[in-house]
């Protein structure tokens, strides 16, 4: 089976993110594999494993890509493809991407594409089911169980807590939610091999892709962190007093009496 998953550099979901002159500022911040790539990786493994073929993980973004993609590979991927848009574009959105993707995948044999439900920064979850429509694939969001016979896939999709159970066909585009599988750590073993697998850099123009082609469709306006938490206030006295001065605040201070 010719496997890839689409794969982000996301900020870690630890950091603290601090904000300038509008844009989200990245100067020392951590960087992982967006969470839910994690788990597209994992099933593209036990995928390949269990019919053979390939795994190869795609990402479009910068040279510093390079490291959660060697990630990649230490947990079993095959092949690791890094679309460098670092000199070539200075803004993108969902569209550019999708864009790129498309140019990248037109000469491809694709069995199956795997990506991550949402990326956890900016959180469009548009770029699986956009590169489907452009691809002219079925598209399956929010998978947590998929089973290949064949041509033939079973999916079961988380809806809102529930399980919806889906027949489709290769080759097909799935996006992968928490609860598909647990995403392996990469081992000593795998982190050295993972060294000499291939990484293969493109930029647009190896995609026959000119600048104007791949300009954003939307613009960022602003970026702003939500406002500071006030402190809570602990009421005091016996439970009349404090019954008396929960009506007064919430008329007077929250003003939703
Ligand atoms: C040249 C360029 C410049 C950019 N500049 C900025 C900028 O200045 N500010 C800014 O905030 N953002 C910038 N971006 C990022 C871009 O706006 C979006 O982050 C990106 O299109 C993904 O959208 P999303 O985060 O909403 O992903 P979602 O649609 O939520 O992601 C869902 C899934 O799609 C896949 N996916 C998403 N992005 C990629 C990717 N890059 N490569 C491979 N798979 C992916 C993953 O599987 C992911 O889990 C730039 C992008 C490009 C290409």
């Amino acid at each position: 089976m010719n496997i890839y998953v689409l794969m982000k550099r996301t900020f870690d979901t630890e950091e603290k993110i601090s904000i300038g002159g509008g844009r989200i500022d990245e100067e020392g911040a951590e960087f992982i594999i967006n969470p839910y790539d994690e788990y597209a990786v994992e099933e593209a493994i036990k995928l390949r494993d269990e019919h053979g073929g390939e795994v190869t993980v795609v990402t479009v973004g910068e040279e510093d890509a390079e490291k959660q993609l060697r990630t990649a590979l230490a947990m079993g991927a095959d092949k690791a493809v890094l679309i460098n848009t670092e000199d070539d574009l200075e803004e993108g959105d969902q569209y550019t991407t999708v864009k790129i993707l498309e140019a990248y995948f037109e000469d491809k044999e694709v069995d199956i594409i795997l990506g991550g439900n949402v990326a956890i920064d900016e959180a469009s979850g548009q770029v699986g089911p956009r590169l489907a429509e452009r691809l002219d694939i079925p598209c399956v969001t929010t998978i947590t169980k998929i089973e290949v016979e064949g041509s033939e896939v079973h999916i079961e999709r988380d809806v809102e807590g529930d399980v919806e159970k889906v027949d489709t066909t290769l080759p097909l585009l799935v996006t992968c939610q928490q609860g598909l599988n647990e995403p392996r750590y990469p081992s000593l073993p795998g982190i050295m091999k993972a060294k000499k697998k291939p990484l293969e850099e493109l930029e647009i123009d190896d995609l026959d892709l000119e600048e104007d082609e791949v300009e954003p469709k939307t613009k960022t306006i602003d970026i702003f962190l939500p406002p500071e938490k006030q402190a809570g206030k602990v009421l005091e006295g016996d439970t009349d007093e404090q019954v008396k001065e929960l009506v007064s605040l919430l008329k007077t201070e929250a003003k939703v009496l």
